[in-house]
């Protein structure tokens, strides 16, 4: 029995799937962090190449991809599609189960798919030097390995916690370029305003974001670039979705639940969102989960409002579900699902329904992960076993109602970088921390007052 599903580089998708085409109700508009006034394009160049700007209010809904990003992207995809059949018998289910895996890139990630394009736009606009934050280490790498195929110099500002707890993840970017620095850092006015206020301060990635953005706008040869939650990055992601659907017909299938772990978002609009497109096309009834953790519960917790993306105050201020920028969650291991908002698209969507959210605690998730290593080979990094643990209740439910439902989900990548957070769930280490309604309340209580008509 054939369990897993190849396309040839042939079958490489053309174009990005854009879902703000499609989109039930309008993303409503992006604000000035100064004005609160909407945004405009001169307000987005001092940090984002035209192109990027372009793409992220775009209401297009196929964007073609460049040449030389298809031929980068076929060093390493189409990436396979399996048949899960051994976790289909250690979860004892009659559900048929998918996975898409992300983790046979260089980086070990789904983020090459959108660092490599960012680079590109960046170099052909003749920007020569790349800033950004990082929180477990993923989207550095991948920024890192994207920069230096063209020649671009790769800051990167990388959440404290995660540098001293990670440091292979830190050499894995210097060898391929990058210079990294554990945020908050004395380099940057923002950096050192958090250090006077915590010298001990565990860093989050929206102190990374507010410090590397500073940077950037603050020099003329940089850019900054993001690893997910803009429209951009989800649009880049959705080759994963497109090339899935391909690879279902091969199996043939058609996803009755459709699940994805969410830190931004991008992975899991990267395989939901063209699955998505059937469903608000009114084609199918497929559900969509969306799994992130519960020291950090935006979309199961969080307010929807209008928010800034950044601790610093000067990124753009969006509609989403957040914690309050000001919100700084404890330290997990799974460091890519520290974020205080999510993707407005994707938060506009759960807000509409269409989009469903769990949030899991690490130990059960932990759990999952080692249960599919053991069943199907592969060493999940710990963000996507929040996805894993959605999975195993939706086996369960198959099993009690007798279905045989098909889930499909994203492994959004591999976890030989963090053995030492598997380590840790053996000794028994990890803990499962409780949030207090009251931390929630004091940081939600400081978002921006957005006057009623400004957007
Ligand atoms: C960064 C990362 C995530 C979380 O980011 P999203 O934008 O929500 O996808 C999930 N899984 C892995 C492996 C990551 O590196």
């Amino acid at each position: 029995m054939t369990t897993k599903f190849l396309l040839t580089e042939d079958e490489l998708p053309s174009h990005w799937y854009n879902i703000l085409a499609d989109i039930p109700e309008p993303l409503g508009a992006f604000l000035s962090p100064r004005t609160l006034e909407p945004l405009t394009p001169p307000d987005l160049t001092p940090i984002f190449p035209m192109a990027i700007i372009g793409q992220e209010v775009s209401t297009e809904r196929w964007i073609e991809i460049p040449d030389r990003v298809r031929d980068i992207y076929k060093m390493w995809r189409p990436t396979p599609l399996y048949r899960a059949t051994g976790l289909e018998k250690a979860l004892d289910t009659p559900a048929r189960i998918f996975y898409k895996y992300e983790g046979t890139s260089p980086a070990g990630s789904h983020k090459p798919n959108t660092a490599v394009a960012q680079a590109y736009y960046n170099a052909e606009e003749g920007i020569k030097r790349l800033t950004t934050e990082t929180g477990a280490g993923q989207w550095g790498s991948a920024l890192a390995f994207a920069g230096g195929l063209f020649g671009l110099e790769v800051m990167v500002y990388m959440v404290k916690v995660s540098y001293e707890q990670k440091p292979y993840r830190r050499a894995l970017m210097e060898t391929w370029g990058a210079q990294v620095l554990p945020s908050p850092t004395d380099r940057t006015e923002f950096g050192r305003s958090m250090l006077a206020r915590e010298p001990e301060s565990p860093g989050s990635l929206g102190i990374a974001i507010s410090e590397a953005v500073e940077d950037a706008a603050t020099r003329d040869d940089s850019h900054y670039s993001l690893g997910s939650v803009v429209n951009h990055v989800l649009l880049h992601q959705t080759v994963i979705g497109q090339e899935a659907q391909k690879q279902m017909e091969m199996a043939d299938a058609y996803p009755d639940v459709v699940i994805g772990c969410v830190g931004g978002g991008s992975n899991f609009a990267g395989l939901a969102y063209p699955f998505l497109a059937d469903r608000l096309a009114g084609k199918t009834n497929t559900r969509f989960i969306a799994a992130e953790p519960a020291a950090c519960p935006t979309l199961t917790r969080g307010l929807y409002a209008y928010d800034f993306g950044d601790t610093a105050g000067m990124g753009p201020v969006v509609p989403m579900y957040t914690l309050g920028h000001n919100f700084i969650p404890d330290s997990i291991h799974a460091g890519g699902l520290r974020y205080h908002g999510d993707a407005p698209s994707l938060c506009l969507l759960v807000k509409s329904g269409f989009i469903e959210a769990r949030a899991y605690k690490q130990n059960e998730c932990f759990a999952e992960a080692v249960r599919f290593a053991r069943s199907e080979g592969i060493l999940p990094a710990p963000e996507p076993s929040h996805a894993l643990r959605a999975v195993a209740q939706e086996a369960a439910a198959a099993r009690e109602s007798g279905d045989s439902r098909v889930i499909l989900f994203n492994l959004s990548g591999h976890g030989h970088f963090d053995l030492g957070a598997y380590d840790a769930y053996f000794a028994g280490k990890l803990q499962d921390i409780e949030l207090p309604q009251e931390r929630l309340d004091t940081a939600l209580a400081e978002l921006p007052k957005v006057p009623a008509g400004a957007a």
